[in-house]
């Protein structure tokens, strides 16, 4: 049979950013047949600020997005390396400031993700979606193929589609992927760098030009911290995305196995404030910062070693399944302790 993207059947693993965008982009494609399966219970927002680069911004653009993502989050103009005493080191304009026809975007991760939810259901309907679907293992023929999903409310209880036939299957279930597990199956957890990253959102007084993201400090201590509302700087105010992140085991230490992680669960900030307690520079005070916000969620900073395939058959990976990347990377030069 001749398959045309009005025939072909694709199931998506993994309701997260990666995979709802996808839908969107089969969709706008001409696909018409798409079911996405995510494992919690239901999608709330959830997280702090993620950054869009100019890059991942052009995708939400071309498929109609940037009004809604420009009403939601802030065009980010510059970034400012700083050393931990609060000398500036070097500056560059970003997005928009710097020449680029699509903006840098910084944004609530949990407000995106609702805003790439409202946008799939209006495009591809309510039912293309399918909440506490653990997927759990696949079947492929040179047919098709078939995933299997659980219950993770109550596993001993089948789910409402217990397993999916159709052509194409993508696993975009992020850093932990099964997808990626059973087509890897030695492969183990992600590789842990040794450093862990607090973050936190605040609603405070706007510091530099109010659209300025700040870098401080070195490679194993270090502090971020960028707006991410608009509505919050439309009342003359800035909601504060920060990232502290400290080294906690050694460079050279062999065990790469990460701590747990659990993006939604709240954290002491005596985990981490102490080490910051001197880092007051004049424009922002980052012990105060951190004493401001109500919550910190902890993190492990990880990535995997890079695999030769992503795609076996009518089966491939995306996203954090298929290349997770560290969110942040070195300051450069690696700046004086
Ligand atoms: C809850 C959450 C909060 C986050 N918060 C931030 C943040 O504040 N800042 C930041 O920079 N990055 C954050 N991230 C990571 C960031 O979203 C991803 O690195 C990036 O968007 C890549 O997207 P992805 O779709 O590949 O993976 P993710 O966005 O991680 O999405 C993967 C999705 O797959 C689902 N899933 C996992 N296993 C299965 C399974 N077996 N069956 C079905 N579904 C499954 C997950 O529940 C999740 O919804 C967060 C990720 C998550 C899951």
């Amino acid at each position: 049979m001749q398959l045309s993207s009005k025939t072909i059947s694709i199931s998506i693993i993994g309701g997260g950013i990666g995979g709802l965008v996808l839908a969107l982009q089969l969709e706008a494609s001409g696909f018409k047949d798409i079911s996405i399966f995510e494992a919690s219970r239901e999608l709330k927002a959830i997280g702090s600020g993620i950054n869009l680069q100019p890059s991942a911004v052009l995708v939400l653009r071309n498929l109609g997005l940037l009004p809604r993502l420009e009403a939601i989050g802030i065009k980010t103009a510059e970034l400012r390396y700083y050393n931990r005493y609060g000398h500036e080191v070097i500056s560059e304009p970003r997005g928009e400031a710097a020449g680029y026809l699509i903006p840098q975007v910084s944004i609530h991760r949990g407000m995106l993700h609702d805003l790439l939810l409202k946008t799939v259901t209006e495009r591809l309907g309510n039912d293309c979606l399918h909440a506490d679907h653990v997927f759990t293992s696949f079947i492929q023929s040179e047919e098709s193929v078939t995933a299997r999903f659980a219950k993770r409310s109550d596993p001993g209880v089948p789910p409402e589609i217990p397993e999916k036939i159709t052509d194409i299957l993508i696993g975009a279930d992020g850093i932990n992927s099964t997808v990626r597990q059973l087509l890897y199956p030695h492969e183990g957890p992600p590789n842990f760098s040794g450093c862990l990253l607090w973050r936190g959102v605040s609603l405070r007084p706007p510091f530099l030009t109010g659209r300025s993201m700040v870098w401080a400090g070195h490679e194993n201590e270090k502090f971020i911290a960028y707006p991410i509302g608009r509505e919050a700087e439309l009342e003359g105010m800035s909601l504060v995305n920060w990232i502290a992140e400290l080294r906690v085991r050694d460079k050279d230490d062999p065990d790469l196995t990460p701590p747990q992680a659990d993006w939604g669960k709240v954290v002491s900030k005596d985990k981490f404030a102490e080490k910051f307690k001197s880092w007051t520079f004049g424009f922002l005070d980052i012990p105060e910062l951190i004493e401001e916000t109500a919550e910190v969620s902890e993190f492990p900073m990880c990535d995997r070693t890079p695999v030769d395939r992503w795609s076996f058959g009518r089966l491939t990976l995306l996203g954090d399944a298929a290349h997770p990347l560290y969110p942040s990377t070195k300051v450069p030069g690696q700046l004086e302790r």
